[in-house]
């Protein structure tokens, strides 16, 4: 069940969106608690007209300690601010924002996460020994979303193979993989290098 709650135009530093708010059916989901929210709530960013083949895409999942904190432990606010920054060059195009924090196991679980990753765990194994997956994002609701917006054909913004499979999974066609890095730091090299090396992103800069 997911209605399209509200939308409205939405200036940013990267040029004029128009920002669409989805709610789905489940109150208190993994992405209310979060916000606070009674329901979870999903965003599509969308600049242009976007109904048409081959547009711009963008499906990326909420970090609190990274886009709103500045944390450096990971790439998503670049990640984030690249995909806009290059959907307002082509005048076109839309970033799907899932609220899924920590790849799906929320923003405390991350937090346990993080602190095993400094008592030497990577990324992956933390998941793991908090009896998660390595990876429990969900693609459906981002899909349902994309096609809401009437989009079918698309290029999607991504380094991670396992998202396009996602996504293709779901009916949508992907014409192109448009890479997204940002570049690696001293706090973050490890992660990306996990990223790289256990869940096989594809990524030039470690
Ligand atoms: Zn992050």
């Amino acid at each position: 069940m997911l209605t399209r709650y509200s939308e409205a135009r939405l200036p940013t530093a990267h040029g004029e969106f128009r920002v669409v708010v989805y709610r789905t059916g489940q109150p208190g989901g993994a992405g209310a608690s979060v916000i606070g929210l009674a329901h979870e709530e999903h965003v599509a960013m969308v600049m242009g007209d976007v109904a048409g083949p081959g547009v711009l895409t963008r499906v990326h999942s909420s970090c609190f300690t990274g886009e709103v904190m500045g944390s450096l432990r990971c790439d998503c606010r670049a990640q984030l601010e690249g995909a806009l920054a290059r959907i307002a060059r082509e005048g076109r195009g839309v970033l799907v924002y899932l609220v899924q924090e920590g790849r799906g196991i929320g923003l405390g679980n991350k937090v346990r996460a993080y602190q095993l990753q400094d008592e030497g765990h990577d990324t992956v194994e933390a998941n793991l020994a908090l009896g998660f997956r390595a990876d429990h994002r969900d693609y459906g609701v981002g899909a349902q979303i994309l096609y809401d917006l009437g989009i079918r054909r698309l290029r999607l913004m991504t380094n991670n193979p396992g998202k396009y499979v996602a996504l293709k999974g779901y009916g949508l066609e992907l014409v192109e993989r448009v890479p997204l890095e940002a570049p690696a730091g001293t706090d973050n090299r490890r992660y990306l290098e996990t990223k790289k090396q256990k869940l096989g992103h594809l990524l030039e800069s470690v």
